[in-house]
C-alpha cells in the first residue's frame, strides 16, 4: 500500500472538485482529486444561463469556453400546466442568453486545466475510510483493481455530488426538500434537428416533467423527472415510448434512437442542503454542499461558483484567516434559500394534475 501526503484531498472530480483543484493548485498547494469513475464519464446537466459567464471570467476560463463551440441557449419551449405551449426567451433576462454545454468538452477542459495547474487526479479511486488524526486526515482510497492507497492531507473536501461520501461518513446532517429522481438517456438523431437547436423543451405531465436538450446537431438528452415512489421508466426504450405519448415532445423525437454507447440511468435529482458547509478541516462544495432542482438550470453554475469561493476561502484559512469559510457558507446558503422559494413558486403554478407528485409540491 503506497502512502502519499497532500495539502488538500478532494473527493469527486466533477465540476466542483476539478474547479477547486485548479484554484488551489494554481496557488502552489499540493492537491489530489479522487473519483470513483473514469475520465470518460458523462454527466447530465447541459443548460446554463448567462450568469455562468462572470464566474468563468473569474476563473480565467471564459475565453476558452467561448471558443469551445457550445450551442447558444436562447430559451425554453415550455408546456408547464397542460395549458398549451409558450416560449421563455432568455434574451430579456438580466444575464442574456445562455449555452447548451457539450458536457464532455466542458468537463475535459476543467480536467486538463486542473492537471496543468499541478493537481494530481486519480480515476477509479473511491474514498473508503477517513479519520482525523490531530492536524491531518488519514484517508484510505480503494482503487477499482482492488488495491488500496493510504493518503494523508491537511484538509479534505467533499465534492462528490449528492453521494456526499465524505460528509456522510462524518455524520453531517443533510436536509432534503423532495425525493426527485431523473430517468435519463442520450439519443442519436438521424436527421439534423436544427429546428430546436437553440431551445430546451420542458413539458409537465401527470407524474412529473420532461426535459429534452439538444446538445449537438445530432444528439440530445432526454430526462423524465418524478418521485422515487412513483412508476418510472426502466429503460431508454421505455423512456422514449412514454415521451412519444406527448405531442409537444413527439415532433422532436421522430427518427431518433437511444445512443448505445452510454447507458440509460436513473439518478437522484432532489434539492438538498447540508446543515453546515464546513467543519474541522473539511469543506463541502457543489452539489455536496447544496443541490439544485434541474428545473433551475443552475447546478453547474453553482458548482463553479461554490468551488471558486470555497477554494478562495480555504486559501485564506491556510493564511490564518479561517473566518472566510463562514463567509463562503453564508453566501451559498443565502442563494440556496432564494432558490427554494423560487422552486416552490414554479411547482405550485401546476394545478392541472392531481397526482401525488404535484400534490406534494403545493405550497400550503
Ligand atoms: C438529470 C439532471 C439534469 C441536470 N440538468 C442541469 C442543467 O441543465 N443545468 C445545470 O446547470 N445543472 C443541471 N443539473 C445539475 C448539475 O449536473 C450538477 O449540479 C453539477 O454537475 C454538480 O457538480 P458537482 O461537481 O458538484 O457534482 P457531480 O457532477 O455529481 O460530481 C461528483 C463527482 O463525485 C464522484 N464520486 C461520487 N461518489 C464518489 C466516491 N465514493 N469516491 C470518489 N468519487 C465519487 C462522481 O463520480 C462525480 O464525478 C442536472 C442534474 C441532473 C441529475
Amino acid at each position: 500500500m503506497q502512502s502519499l501526503h497532500y495539502n488538500v484531498a478532494i473527493i469527486g472530480a466533477g465540476v466542483a472538485g476539478l474547479t477547486a483543484a485548479l484554484v488551489l493548485a494554481k496557488q502552489g498547494l499540493k492537491v489530489a482529486v479522487f473519483d470513483s469513475q473514469g475520465p470518460e464519464k458523462r454527466s447530465f446537466g447541459e443548460c446554463v444561463h448567462g450568469n455562468i459567464a462572470p464566474i468563468l471570467a473569474k476563473l480565467n476560463l471564459l475565453e476558452q469556453f467561448e471558443q469551445t463551440g457550445h450551442f447558444a441557449l436562447q430559451g425554453y419551449q415550455i408546456e408547464w400546466d397542460g395549458a398549451g405551449e409558450y416560449e421563455r426567451h432568455l434574451l430579456a433576462s438580466p444575464h442574456g442568453t445562455g449555452w447548451i454545454l457539450n458536457r464532455s468538452a466542458f468537463d475535459k477542459t476543467l480536467f486538463l486545466q486542473a492537471q496543468q495547474a499541478g493537481a494530481e487526479i486519480f480515476w477509479h479511486a473511491r474514498l473508503h475510510h477517513l479519520k482525523l488524526q490531530g492536524e491531518k486526515w488519514d484517508l484510505v482510497i480503494k482503487h477499482d483493481d482492488g488495491t488500496h492507497s493510504s493518503v494523508t492531507a491537511n484538509f479534505a473536501i467533499d465534492a462528490s455530488g449528492r453521494a456526499r461520501v465524505l460528509t456522510r461518513k462524518l455524520g453531517v446532517f443533510e436536509k432534503k426538500a423532495d425525493t426527485l429522481i431523473a430517468c435519463c438517456s442520450y439519443f442519436q438523431h438521424s436527421a439534423k434537428h436544427s429546428m430546436f437547436a437553440k431551445k430546451a423543451i420542458i413539458q409537465s405531465d401527470q407524474y412529473g416533467w420532461w426535459y429534452l436538450v439538444p446538445f449537438s446537431s445530432s444528439q440530445s438528452s432526454l430526462c423524465y423527472f418524478t418521485d422515487t415512489d412513483l412508476s418510472i421508466p426502466k429503460s431508454a426504450d421505455a423512456l422514449l415510448e412514454m415521451a412519444n405519448t406527448h405531442s409537444a415532445l413527439t415532433q422532436y423525437l421522430t427518427a431518433c434512437e437511444p445512443d448505445k454507447t452510454t447507458p440509460f440511468k436513473i439518478v437522484p435529482a432532489y434539492s438538498s442542503s447540508l446543515a453546515s458547509y464546513f467543519g474541522k478541516r473539511w469543506l463541502a462544495l457543489g452539489d455536496a454542499a447544496c443541490s439544485y432542482d434541474p428545473l433551475s438550470s443552475y447546478g453547474v453554475t453553482s458548482a463553479l461558483g461554490s468551488a471558486f469561493y470555497g477554494a478562495s476561502a480555504l486559501l485564506k484559512y491556510f493564511n490564518n484567516e479561517p473566518q472566510y469559510l463562514g463567509v463562503y457558507q453564508q453566501l451559498m446558503q443565502a442563494r440556496f434559500l432564494d432558490f427554494l422559494e423560487q422552486k416552490d413558486i414554479e411547482y405550485s403554478k401546476v394545478s392541472h394534475y392531481q397526482s401525488a407528485f404535484w400534490q406534494r409540491r403545493k405550497v400550503a
